[in-house]
């Protein structure tokens, strides 16, 4: 059995011409499987709008939500009117639509009166966007001649009560896809599924958190034990480094499972960073591919790539971080110190990027969010209080406007020299390097660099490093 699931992102379901885009490519592509499951986003826009209504209610502003209702009762309509051609159907879609809207409004109102909106009201709000394109992409489907059904994800995908964060729950999805989703299948119908959204085993609505749909749909494939999972998206596939900074930046054909999950940690904003985690176990390979240029093959994703042509696989950079260092001779081999550091971090609900440590122990260097930054010393100073009082610990800084370059690439295990060709790629350039970390996996090299350098850096390791090797 060879079973499809394909997701179109945003952008891919984003207006009429982008949906009937992307229904041409589910009628092209759904007769070579045995089954085909559909799983789209909302609308461009749409979630962000959705929250903003909310948030500005919450505030106490009962306009902005008007605004908003009407703003998505016009752009629905207008698309709806562009694809679906029999008066009828788009009646009874219409009155669907504007159900949904006036659920919205409802909804606002109450947050409204309330004064807040909790995370748990936020996902039923967050989520209506998905629920209205799965059923305007699956009527534009059935006017094509295809038997379609658009599902509620809150049917099939169970999750913890993480609200905007959750957790899928596999055994009990696996036994509702089992009950739900496949009898449509094999009845020959293609279920379009609302990405994004899910449910508890309650039935309440939750969320996977922004751009969740991409990981909806590796949900699906692992539950539906899926030949392939494919992500229509609008870029070509996962690039070399951002070509807005690259001009020459290409395709990546093929990546394994670790180094994309090494890219979607360093921003590469192509892939849900969680995506990849429920294909992995069953080996599932995952395509990156764009709606609109379909010709291009896109990159696929799998445990083993076939061959690895460059050690150096991609380059990309993140902003908005700052370096914190806490140093003094008295550390030295005195347990305990990193437990208590990356304690007081935590505390503070702050995500730490990258840390180094020198085998003189003499200071512990860690990357963090820029505004995080004052919290994060306020906190270690009240932890190291009395080291610092005791000078064990001379003090704790930080160092504003630096960037996290990194460079992936699985085939860098085991080669030597690829440290030493990033180096001198940097140095001609006249680049510092400030601090440095490689996982054991060495899938990666991460180098903290001044932000000011950071373009420059970038495009020094692309032309020096990723594009000498495949030359
Ligand atoms: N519509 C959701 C969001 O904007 C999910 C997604 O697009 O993947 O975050
Ligand atoms: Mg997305």
């Amino acid at each position: 059995m060879k079973t499809l699931v394909m997701k179109f992102g945003g952008t891919s379901v984003g207006s009429a011409d982008a949906i009937s885009q992307a229904v041409a490519l589910i009628a092209e592509h759904a007769p070579a499987w045995d089954q085909t499951a559909v799983v789209v986003s909302a609308m461009r826009g749409v979630t962000d709008a959705l929250i903003e209504g909310a948030v500005t209610a919450a505030r106490g502003d009962d306009q902005t939500y008007r605004g908003i209702v009407s703003d998505l009762r016009v752009r629905h309509t207008l698309e709806v009117a562009g694809l679906l051609a029999d008066p009828a159907t788009r009646t009874s879609l219409l009155r669907e639509i504007d159900t949904y809207l006036d659920e919205y409004s409802a909804f606002c109102r109450s947050v409204h009166v309330l004064g807040e909106v909790t995370t748990r009201a936020m996902d039923t709000i967050s989520s209506l966007g998905e629920r209205i394109n799965a059923r305007i992409v699956a009527a534009r489907l059935q006017q094509e001649g295809m038997s379609s059904q658009a599902v509620d994800a809150t049917e099939i995908i169970v999750t913890d009560d993480c609200f905007q964060q959750a957790v899928p729950l596999m055994k009990p999805t696996r036994e509702r896809v089992q009950q739900r989703l496949v009898p449509l299948m094999q009845a020959g119908i293609v279920p379009v599924v609302t990405g994004f959204m899910a449910a508890t085993i309650d039935g309440i609505t939750t969320t996977l958190g922004r751009g969740g749909s991409d990981y909806s749909a590796s949900i699906l494939g692992a539950a539906l034990d899926a030949s392939e999972v494919w992500t229509w998206t609008d870029v070509d596939g996962v690039l070399t480094a951002d070509p807005r900074i690259v001009p020459d930046a290409r395709i990546i054909p093929e990546l394994s499972y670790t180094e994309v999950g090494e890219l979607a940690y360093f921003g590469a904003k192509v892939l849900h960073p969680k995506t990849i985690r429920p294909v992995v176990e069953q080996n599932i390979p995952l395509w990156v591919k764009n709606t609109f240029n379909p010709a291009c093959p896109g990159t696929r994703i799998v445990s083993q790539p076939k061959s690895t042509p460059g050690t150096v696989k991609a380059v990309t950079a993140i902003h908005g971080l700052s370096m914190v260092t806490v140093e003094g001779r008295g550390m030295m081999g005195v347990p305990g110190i990193a437990a208590r550091t990356f304690a007081a971090v935590a505390s503070q609900g702050t995500n730490v990027l990258m840390i180094s440590q020198a085998s003189s122990e003499q200071s512990i260097c860690f990357v963090i969010p820029t505004v995080d930054v004052a919290k994060v010393i306020a906190a270690l100073e009240e932890e190291m209080a009395l080291e610092l009082a005791r000078r064990d610990i001379d003090r704790v800084w930080s160092m504003d406007d630096i960037v996290i370059v990194s460079a992936v690439g699985a085939g860098m295990r085991g080669t030597p020299g690829v440290a030493a060709r990033l180096f001198t790629a940097l140095s001609s350039a006249h680049i510092n390097v400030i601090a440095i970390a490689q996982g054991s996996s060495e899938c990666s090299i991460s180098l903290v660099i001044d932000a000011g350098q950071a373009t420059q850096a970038v495009r020094q390791i692309h032309s020096e490093v990723i594009n000498h090797e495949s030359a």
